[in-house]
């Protein structure tokens, strides 16, 4: 791959990890356009790390994980989803289109705040179609306690009337305080033991760029269901356990390449 390859966004497809340049671009162009942090990158690099670990696709514990998280959100009074930057440059459309199925409004909220960051992420969701946006009107922002970060602070219509809060990508400290003042909080997080997935009361421990899919086709699906049926997916999860899961299924997955991966060199 060429310098050109990668400013020109032209990634050959037959690149062997060509999903995962096209993403890692798409954090970059993110950055240019003041959606990204610096930090975002670094994030970034931390779950393409666990990713590699997942064989980078959907396990079955995160797919339970997934099926829990969408019957949680077609069952709250007020479902919310959080957006960071990272999110918002990797997958806009997806989140426009699950916010309007689940009536979840999209609520931008930051760790790291910059003049003119927030009004480049809304201008991203709504040219991907979102329509309920919150958290861009500062003045109406309230705190949370007990939360040092500037993630403290959220909409009033949002977040802190809401039951249900999906945090892609979240940081601990906000999830365990998220927890403590009674929200259920749906974590997207590809590291199965952050404090936040740890925390979390329903962990995806998966990419974003392929939960947000799936979630969009299981909304289609449990919308038919009733409540027994949803409540009943719910109170079947175990957390813990699925966690346990995806942690024994990582030790399965590295077992098995200490084999595998040395085959391609006498191909
Ligand atoms: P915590 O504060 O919860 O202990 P952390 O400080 O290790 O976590 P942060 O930098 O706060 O992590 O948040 C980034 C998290 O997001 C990391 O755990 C990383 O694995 C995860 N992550 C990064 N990119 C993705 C992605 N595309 N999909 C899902 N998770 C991701
Ligand atoms: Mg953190």
């Amino acid at each position: 791959m060429t310098k050109n390859e990668i400013n020109n966004n032209e990634i050959s497809k037959s690149h062997p990890r060509y999903e995962s340049l096209k993403y890692r671009h798409k954090i970059i162009e993110g950055m240019k356009n003041l959606v990204v942090t610096e930090a975002g990158l670094i994030a970034h690099g931390r779950g393409e790390c666990f990713d590699y670990i997942l064989g980078e696709k959907t396990n079955q514990p995160a797919e339970n994980a997934i099926r829990a998280a969408v019957a949680s959100m077609i069952m709250a009074k007020h479902p919310v989803i959080s957006v960071n930057g990272n999110i918002a440059a990797l997958v806009p459309q997806e989140l426009a289109i699950l916010s309007d199925m689940l009536k979840a409004p999209l609520e931008i909220n930051l760790f790291y705040p910059k003049e003119g960051r927030i009004k480049a992420i809304v201008e991203v969701l709504e040219k991907a179609g979102a329509i309920n946006i919150l958290g861009k009107n500062e003045e109406k922002m309230v705190e949370i306690e007990d939360l040092k970060s500037n993630r403290r602070r959220i909409d009033p219509d949002g977040m802190l009337k809401s039951d249900v809060i999906m945090v892609p990508l979240e940081d601990g400290d906000r999830t365990e305080v998220l927890k403590k003042i009674g929200k259920k909080v749906i974590a997207v997080d590809l590291n199965p033991i952050s404090r936040t997935a740890i925390w979390a009361d329903i962990t995806i421990v998966d990419n974003i760029i392929r939960t947000l899919p799936l979630m969009i086709k299981m909304t289609e699906e449990l919308k038919k269901f009733n409540e027994d049926q949803l409540n009943k997916i719910i109170n079947e999860f175990d957390n813990k356990k699925n966690i346990q899961d995806m942690l024994d299924l990582i030790k399965r997955y590295v077992e098995d390449q200490k084999k595998d991966a040395f085959k391609i060199i006498n191909q």
